[in-house]
């Protein structure tokens, strides 16, 4: 029998439209993303990017504080188990993401862990193949596979990865090659900054390598960054190429001035991008129009339907815009209000 509404993605934005279906007893069945090798390199992992990022100061409802007793309480000891240890400090990623997911299982959802490869949403009810191999049908599609890190496209930098080049810090921070030795982050966005306050627990020196004279960032973040010892900006330089060998992996980079053409070398054993998003997409192969920066597009505005009648998008796959935590649980949340009204005008 069809699905009433399957939910693709386990960021906030499913999570969220998880919640909002499934106290409207519409039964949702989530499909969170397949533990593979693959995710783990694009950072598609289920849980999405906030299980990659530490502290979360800006989502509402959780100030700094100890939340260690509700997240011993809200989730079980099997997951909390494999959940990085709290911080103290307020809410972290992976906890607020886990809190979501337990929220939506509590009121019925059911969960899949594993990635949808292929749609059809020409057939009705629309069908949807799993990694796994299930074939799953739905009258209702809300797609929220969120957006990963971008690399810069480098041969060198494809060459190094997971030999000292990631896009992820909270991952890879850690690891022996990066403590005590000078790190290298590229980009001037939040990203940017949040990665190489992050890094400067373990690294010897980050320097935040900025095409520009300014950052993007949030003041507050560049605030942090400035003040931090470990941590210097290289103004107005791209990189050119990644050094290292087979041997060492990444040992340095190769900048490039934008504002003459001079060039520098810095010694790194890290190399870690900072540049963007890219909206998860791939699967669609098309199936849904999408906007000239390639996320889903929304046609109406305030509505989250897509260019297919019955498939709602919902995050940052559909967001080039705002691209927050709190924005993409309140589109879920409307991705699933327009779902329902949806079905119920089908007589669903
Ligand atoms: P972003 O804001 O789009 O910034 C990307 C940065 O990379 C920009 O500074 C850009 O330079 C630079 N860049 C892009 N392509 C490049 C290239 N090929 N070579 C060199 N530099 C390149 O992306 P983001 O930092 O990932 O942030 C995405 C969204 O998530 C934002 O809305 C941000 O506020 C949010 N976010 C929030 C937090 C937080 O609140 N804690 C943390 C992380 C992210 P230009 O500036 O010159 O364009």
């Amino acid at each position: 029998m069809a699905e009433h509404v399957v939910i693709i993605g386990s960021g906030p934005a499913g999570w969220a439209a998880a919640i909002y279906a499934s106290r409207a007893n519409l039964n949702p069945l989530v499909f969170e993303g397949a533990i593979t090798e693959d995710n783990r390199l694009r950072g598609t992992l289920p849980l999405g990017q906030l299980a990659l990022t530490t502290e979360v100061e800006n989502y509402p409802g959780f100030p700094a504080g100890d939340l260690e007793g509700f997240l011993d309480n809200s989730i079980s000891s099997e997951r909390r188990m494999i959940m990085p240890p709290h911080s103290k400090e307020g809410v972290s990623g992976p906890e607020l993401m886990e809190l979501m997911r337990q929220q939506a299982i509590n009121f019925g959802t059911r969960v899949i862990t594993d990635d949808i490869v292929s749609v059809d949403f020409d057939a009705s009810p629309m069908t949807l193949n799993s990694l796994g191999g299930e074939t799953v049908e739905a009258h209702a599609v809300i797609v929220a596979t969120g957006a990963s890190a971008n690399y810069l496209g480098l041969e060198s930098e494809e060459r190094y990865k997971n030999n000292g080049v990631s896009a992820c810090a909270v991952c890879d921070g850690a690891l022996p090659r990066f403590r005590g030795h000078p790190c290298i982050v590229i980009g001037g966005g939040d990203s940017a900054v949040e990665e190489a306050d992050y890094l400067s627990k373990y690294a010897s020196k980050v320097s935040i390598v900025h095409r520009r004279d300014e950052l993007r960032a949030s003041k507050i973040m560049v605030q942090r960054a400035m003040d931090n010892e470990k941590v210097e900006v290289v103004w107005n330089h791209v990189c050119q190429e990644v050094l290292g060998s087979e041997e060492e992996g990444v040992t340095g980079v190769l900048l490039t001035s934008t504002v003459d053409d001079s060039t520098m070398e810095l010694e790194a054993s890290g190399f870690f991008p900072a540049i963007g998003h890219t909206p998860n997409t791939e699967f669609l192969d098309g199936s849904l129009a999408i906007n000239d920066k390639g996320y889903v597009q929304w046609p109406v505005p305030h509505r989250t339907n897509t260019s297919v009648e019955g498939v709602f998008a919902a995050g940052d796959v559909a967001d080039d815009n705002y691209r927050q935590a709190v924005t993409a649980a309140a589109t879920g949340c409307m991705a699933a209000l327009d779902v329902e009204r949806y079905l119920s005008a089908q007589g669903l």
